[in-house]
């Protein structure tokens, strides 16, 4: 197979990336997972990974024959530098700088490199990940302009053609769902409601119709928007 069409997706068990998991299997002959264990609050979104790619593979039949390797790297030591609201148990505010204090320095940019070295060993030569400008909270690190500028630097530091992709950075919540519905059909959708996980404080709680979470965090407020802007949009 050529390198060409093998992938390496960064994949967390959130809508965000699982939309990318499904995007990637879609395009691409060969595609990997990548998760980080860096200590969050909640480890529920990494044991979601697991049911998500089991359903995938189920949803087409050339999708289970795509879906390769499941990869965990363990960045402990991102937790260790950082004082933020995911990974200490402190409550989720905005600090003064207009960041919330989810933030972590760089994390992006972590995560990208390590999932390059990793595809240069695995010999996939594009990244998917679900950053995101439209609803970015302000992380400098989803930005457009540092993602072309990281895959410049890490083509040049590696000597590769790497790709880096980014499915969803310029749509909304609402718009994700929509794509998740154009390219695997309402059982996509069904899929990523039922088994993805997005709430800041690691609540499974009750399923609302978006899913299941607290309702109330941030996370949870954002995606339970999205969704009904999703479903009155097909209403229309
Ligand atoms: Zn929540």
């Amino acid at each position: 197979m050529s390198q060409d069409k093998g992938a390496l997706v960064l994949f967390s068990g959130g809508q965000d990336s699982a939309t990318c998991l499904a995007w990637a299997l879609d395009r691409f002959d060969r595609v990997e997972t990548l998760g980080f264990d860096y200590g969050q609050r909640h480890r529920i979104e990494l044991e979601c990974r697991a049911a998500l790619r089991k359903g995938m593979v189920k949803l087409h039949p050339d999708w289970a024959g795509r879906l390769g390797e499941d990869h965990t790297l363990d960045l402990a030591s991102l937790g260790e530098v950082s004082q933020t609201a995911l990974t200490r148990d402190i409550a989720i505010e905005m600090e003064t700088g207009g960041l919330p204090n989810t933030f972590v320095p760089g994390r992006n940019i972590i995560f990208l490199t390590f999932a390059a070295a990793l595809a240069y060993r695995r010999g996939l030569k594009h990244i998917v990940g679900g950053m995101c400008e439209t609803d970015f909270s302000g992380y400098p690190d989803c930005r457009d302009d540092t993602i072309k500028a990281l895959q410049v630097a890490l083509n040049l530091g590696m000597d590769r053609r790497f790709v880096l992709e980014t499915p969803l950075m310029w749509i909304d919540k609402a718009e994700t769902w929509a794509l998740a519905k154009r390219i695997g059909g309402h059982r996509l959708v069904e899929l990523i409601v039922a088994e993805s996980h997005t709430c800041y404080l690691g609540t499974r709680g009750e399923k609302h119709d978006w899913g299941f979470g607290c309702g109330t965090c941030p996370a949870c407020e954002l995606r339970a928007k999205g969704y009904h802007a999703f479903v009155a949009s097909e209403e229309e």
